[in-house]
């Protein structure tokens, strides 16, 4: 018998599954390479032109389903496959190469898609170079309707399943997607790939980036635990204990989730709590309304402005961030402005992480800083808005951002065009410096953010994106819980609001630390909503407080965790 094994990833998609694996291996093709004779070259062409129109039909039904099933939020993932198989660098290209070189059309794909994967994968945007998926995806289903090999299909699973491989592209998750997958654990990939989004959409639990799991066979028994971000491999019969009643809890709180939805965020002794929403693209808006969030604490304005491959113009950022804020319905809403350089490595491998991210960024691309700060206030007559600054490290960081907003206001004063100047303007604690020195910030913003997520991050000295540390990077660490402890002393006497948004708020026994250590705000994406007010209606302030003085005298992260589960979780 196998020995329980856990093997640590990164979370990309919350919930818990408990399945066997199903490995989706690559499929094999043959990528023979023959020479056509100059008369069958326009069959060829016919050929390939055939498998690329079989490929958009099948594209454009797995979209209309999509949207249907999932809303509009994650059919816009089709299209950046739509949009490949209508790139002329693509497509035109593919023709040429059979014209000019006299090759079968397979061998066309592979040569032009080996270039572009290598363009890919010099690029220093991780967010762009995850884009490499797509086209992946597309050349994978572009051989296969060539060969007239149908999809895999896996409809005919005898059991709940949780699909592994190195990297699992979004159609194919979404291809297999039946009642009978219920998880996903990929070797490769990071939380901002469009199979993460689509995972999340989907609400399907999965871990990214858990290399491990290339030891893993299909028809082994799995728990993917998309709360720690590990996979368990052969749990023993205890630990399947434990999560099957948290997965039967966990099914029944979403029945309940209906009625929930409008339940009042206050603990068993009667403390109110401020429940926001993180969102990551405008379309969730629509959702955080209907989960009853009060406010959205955080929207990652980059994913949405990048979202083109290309900079906006000024003009349709204002009508999408007028739209956002009219979906909010009256939602305070806060735009956290663009922070790049999350999980980046630059084309000569520097960690963007410590250099050129967030602010910094932003200061050195004034135009484009410029204009997203426009358009945030051009939208602001349409709801109320909140501005939001990240990775500031110091006081000087921020008076050159408020030098460009008073810039921004000055011009939009000057054009006669209508804006909100009270939009409250706030900064992210999430670097070490901003957790000692909020209290210099205070006077000069109207509120703050903790970013746990990056705090954690610089203060342990592990980088977020880097597997091989992943499992170092932790919440309970007592050097996380002083320093959180000491950024709630700097700021409570400024009297300055404070929201967590970082994914510790987003897991209950991390988030009841928060609360313990006298943190009254709380931001979480949404699939992590109900699970976090659920905490809140179940635990009593007094005792949070009093666990927190207890694990504040801790040593080790591994004691505070055991210590904080047991109470949470009352076992
Ligand atoms: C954080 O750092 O905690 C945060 C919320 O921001 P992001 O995850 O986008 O860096
Ligand atoms: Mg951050």
């Amino acid at each position: 018998m196998k020995q329980e094994r856990i093997i640590h990833g990164v979370v990309a998609s919350v919930g818990t599954a408990i399945g066997k694996a199903v490995r989706t291996f690559d499929p094999l093709f043959v990528s023979f390479n023959f020479k056509l004779r100059p008369d069958q070259v326009r069959k060829e062409i016919e050929r390939f032109r055939a498998s690329v129109e079989k490929s958009r039909e099948q594209l454009k039904r797995m979209q209309s389903e999509l949207k249907r099933n999932s809303g509009p939020e994650s059919s816009f993932l089709i299209d950046a496959h739509l949009l490949v198989l209508q790139d002329r660098l693509f497509v035109d290209r593919i023709i040429e190469k059979i014209e000019s070189d006299y090759i079968n059309a397979e061998w066309a794909i592979q040569q032009v898609s080996d270039d572009l994967f290598q363009a890919y994968d010099r690029l220093s945007d991780e967010y762009l170079r995850e884009r490499r998926g797509d086209l992946d995806d597309i050349v994978r289903r572009l051989l296969h309707n060539l060969q007239s090999k149908p999809l895999p299909s896996f409809k005919k699973l005898p059991y709940e399943a949780i699909l592994v491989g190195k990297l699992v592209p979004p159609s194919t998750l979404f291809g297999l997607r039946s009642k009978r997958i219920v998880g996903l654990a990929t070797e490769t990939g990071s939380p901002l790939s469009h199979t993460a989004i689509m995972a999340r959409s989907l609400e399907i639990p999965a871990v990214v980036g858990a290399a491990e799991l290339s030891e893993v066979s299909s028809g082994d028994l799995l728990i993917v635990d998309g709360e720690r971000g590990v996979v368990i491999w052969a749990p023993s019969e205890e630990t399947l204990a434990q999560y099957k009643n948290r997965d039967r809890d966990g099914k029944k709180l979403k029945k309940k989730s209906g009625a929930f939805a409008s339940a009042p965020s206050v603990t068993e002794d009667s403390v109110q709590i401020s429940l926001g929403a993180n969102i990551n693209f405008s379309e969730e808006v629509r959702s955080a309304v209907a989960h009853g969030c009060q406010f959205i604490g955080l929207y990652r304005t980059e994913f949405d402005f990048f979202r083109q491959g290309k900079q906006p113009d000024e003009e349709s950022l204002v009508a999408d961030y007028s739209l956002v804020l009219k979906s909010a319905k009256g939602a305070p809403l806060t735009f956290r402005t663009i922070d790049v350089g999350i999980d980046q490595k630059s084309w000569d491998g520097v960690n963007m992480n410590l250099g050129v991210r967030g602010l910094r960024f932003c200061l050195e691309n004034k135009d484009l800083f410029k204009k997203q700060l426009r358009s945030v206030y051009r939208a602001s007559v349409h709801g109320p808005t909140r501005l939001l600054l990240p990775f500031v490290s110091s006081v000087d960081d921020l008076d050159s951002a408020h030098a460009v907003i008073a810039e921004v206001q000055a011009e939009l004063s000057a054009r006669r065009q209508a804006y909100d100047p009270h939009v409250p303007i706030g900064v992210m604690i999430e670097t070490p410096a901003a957790a000692q020195t909020c209290d210099l910030m205070a006077s000069r913003v109207d509120f703050f953010c903790l970013g746990t997520n990056d705090l954690i991050q610089y203060y342990l000295v592990i980088d977020r994106s880097d597997q091989s540390v992943v499992h170092l990077y932790n919440p309970f660490h007592p050097a996380i819980l002083r320093c959180l402890q000491q950024v709630y002393s700097l700021l409570r006497p400024t009297g300055k609001p404070v929201t967590v948004c970082g994914e510790m708020a987003a897991d209950p026994p991390s988030a009841a630390v928060l609360l313990g250590l006298g943190f009254t705000s709380l931001s979480v994406s949404l699939p992590a909503y109900l699970r976090i007010k659920r905490l809140i209606r179940s635990v009593s302030m007094a005792q949070l407080k009093d666990l927190a003085a207890q694990i504040l005298k801790m040593h080790k992260p591994k004691e505070v965790e055991e210590k904080v589960r047991a109470t949470v979780y009352r076992k």
